[in-house]
């Protein structure tokens, strides 16, 4: 399963998980079932007069597994849809115990089972096992299913304890084992899980820090790389409006000459607040592309309405300035704008292009202004 395919929140991943590893681990179980009847039933001593309940147990147990089988996992990852799947998987598996644990006690009941009665118990004890170690995801549900394969059987036995004690105290102890070993396996497994979400809680982590610039925590150029192409396709495609704003500051050579580096970095902190103020909606990506240069991509919006904004954004500072510490420093930024056009934009890169092409042009032509693309 590719990493992109888990669900993105850690809560959603432990009920995927669950419902992952019980529809995997429920795949073979259910045939051994079938099998342990058949033997059980055919290595009787009256296989014919047991024909009936033969076939129907065999049957039953045919059907447990075909259910097994179909019972696909949601479509949709939701974690209710997961439980519910849960919950009815658990709900085929505890049926299949429970029939087998009275088909044990039958066969340590009645007299035709004498030559077969071992498979059954054997069977008992394997499918127990099993259920110990492969399903150990919740605790109660296990204990559950152990009993249901066990208690049945265990009666029978105490039915007849002179003859049968010997055997019903090993598999009580054996039974004891079963539930540490449960126990134990359930821990193992959340422990497991646990380490599985921190491992992917932290790859998100270090992949948002790798997209994000450290000073302003905007968008840095890695992401701004991964993301024009993919909107700049997604606007071709959908004939949607992307509008792209190159912001760079005006002399900021200056500002970390006069006022030292220290400052110049609180300096463009402060500017990236400024971007956030202004491009507010929560589909403006706002990026530091490099040094004092800085974008914002702006989905489902026309050139004219990126344009009031970005005007707004350069009136806005060009009267305020940025006030840092005791310092008010006035300060300018020249804009370029475009807006995505499929007919003259052959590409993302030629798209680009022309918005920087605008931003050459705000600088040449005085700094401090917009220019929009042409
Ligand atoms: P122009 O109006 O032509 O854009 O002039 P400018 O001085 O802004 O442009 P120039 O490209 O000559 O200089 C950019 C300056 O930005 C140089 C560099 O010291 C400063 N700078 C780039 N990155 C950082 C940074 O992370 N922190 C600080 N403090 N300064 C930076
Ligand atoms: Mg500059
Ligand atoms: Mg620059």
């Amino acid at each position: 399963m590719p990493n992109s395919a888990l669900p993105r929140q850690t809560q959603a991943f432990a009920i995927w998980r669950e419902a992952q590893d019980t529809r995997v681990r429920t795949r073979l179980g259910g045939i051994y079932y079938l099998l342990a009847w058949l033997l059980t039933w055919l290595f009787s001593s009256t296989p014919r007069d047991l024909l009936a309940s033969g076939l129907l147990f065999a049957v039953f147990f045919a059907l447990m597994l075909t259910l097994r089988w179909l019972h696909k996992l949601p479509e949709q990852d939701s974690p209710t849809a997961l439980q519910r799947w849960i919950d009815r998987h658990w709900g085929l598996i505890l049926i299949t115990s429970l029939t087998w644990g009275l088909l044990h006690a039958w066969a340590w009941s009645a007299p035709q089972f004498e030559p077969s009665r071992l498979i059954a118990t054997l069977s008992t004890v394997a499918f127990s096992t099993a259920m110990a170690f492969n399903f150990p995801m919740r605790k109660g549900r296990g204990i559950s299913a152990i009993f249901l394969l066990y208690l049945p059987g265990l009666i029978a036995l105490g039915v007849n304890w002179g003859e049968h004690h010997a055997l019903l105290i090993t598999l009580a102890v054996y039974l004891s084992y079963l539930l540490l070993a449960l126990n134990r396996s359930h821990r193992e497994y959340h422990a497991t899980l646990k380490m599985e979400q921190q491992l992917i809680e932290q790859r998100e982590r270090f992949d948002l820090l790798s997209r994000t610039d450290s000073l302003t925590q905007l968008g840095n150029r890695f992401e701004f790389n991964n993301l024009f192409p993919v909107l700049v396709a997604n606007a071709q495609r959908q004939q949607g409006q992307l509008s792209l704003v190159l912001l760079d500051i005006d002399f900021f050579k200056r500002i970390n000459d006069e006022y030292g580096h220290t400052i110049g970095d609180r300096c463009l902190n402060a500017f990236a607040d400024r971007m956030r103020q202004v491009f507010r909606r929560d589909s403006d990506a706002l990026l530091r592309l490099g040094g004092e240069e800085f974008g914002v991509l702006m989905l489902d919006t026309s050139q004219e309405q990126a344009r009031e904004l970005a005007e707004e954004f350069r009136q806005n500072l060009a009267c305020k300035g940025l006030a840092i510490e005791e310092h008010h420093l006035p300060l300018t930024a020249s804009l370029g704008l475009g807006s995505y056009d499929p007919v003259h934009d052959s590409s993302a890169e030629a798209f680009f292009k022309r918005v920087d092409d605008a931003l050459y042009r705000a600088k040449e032509e005085g700094r401090d202004r917009l220019v929009m693309a042409g």
